[in-house]
């Protein structure tokens, strides 16, 4: 299994390290077509306006908005989750675009109102998954389509998924639990076995 990292600015070392503890090849992507002999993708935190200027230097958006519609998982974590969704409610950018999703950069103030809390996600984890917010974003609205996986206990959505995407405010790659990237994973592994289900299908409709 090959999960890509985008490895232009931000946290992609930390996702890196932590995909090969789990036994995944994790090459560095920076060029479009290194996208294409991948099972998945992640983009992780950072700064989500220097990552986007980078894309559009790399001439990564169209390519990664077209491996995302051909049905590449997408993971983004914190600044990645703001370059995935379609809008963000408080900063002129053109994302990715590609999660029905509303959010909010900067949603809990400055450095200074960093923290790490202890979530419920019970889809990703039996335990409470310790979560490190840096400057996180939140997502303000999520369309029906959007499955949510975690709040805090105010409310505010933290985790999300829609189909072959997912995305997170806070930052697992900054902890030793290895549950969110194993739930990833198997994201990716289930798309695999369908895409290999496809090809025997067709291999057989071919046939008869
Ligand atoms: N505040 C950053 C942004 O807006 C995101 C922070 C992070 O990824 N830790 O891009």
């Amino acid at each position: 299994m090959r999960v890509g990292v985008l490895a232009l600015q931000g946290t992609f070392i930390e996702h890196i390290g932590i995909l090969r503890q789990l036994g995944v090849e994790a090459p560095l992507i920076r060029l479009p077509h290194e996208l294409n002999t991948l099972d998945g993708l992640i983009i992780p935190g950072g700064e989500s306006t220097t990552m986007l200027r980078l894309m559009e230097s790399f001439d990564l958006i169209q390519p990664i908005r077209k491996v995302a519609r051909d049905g590449l998982p997408i993971w983004g974590t914190c600044a990645g989750m703001i370059l995935l969704a379609k809008d963000v409610s408080n900063y002129e950018m053109e994302t990715l675009g590609l999660m029905d999703t509303k959010v909010k950069r900067n949603a809990f103030g400055s450095q200074v109102h960093s923290f790490e809390t202890d979530l419920e996600i019970p889809l990703v984890s039996e335990e409470p998954f310790h979560a490190v917010f840096i400057r996180a974003p939140i997502i303000e609205e999520a369309k029906p389509s959007v499955e949510i996986l975690s709040r805090l206990p105010d409310g505010t959505i933290v985790a999300i998924r829609q189909n072959r995407l997912l995305a997170c405010a806070f930052h697992p790659e900054f902890t030793d639990n290895l549950r969110f990237h194993s739930y990833f994973l198997n994201m990716v592994s289930q798309k695999r076995s369908h895409n290999s289900e496809d090809r025997i299908l067709r291999g057989s409709q071919l046939r008869s």
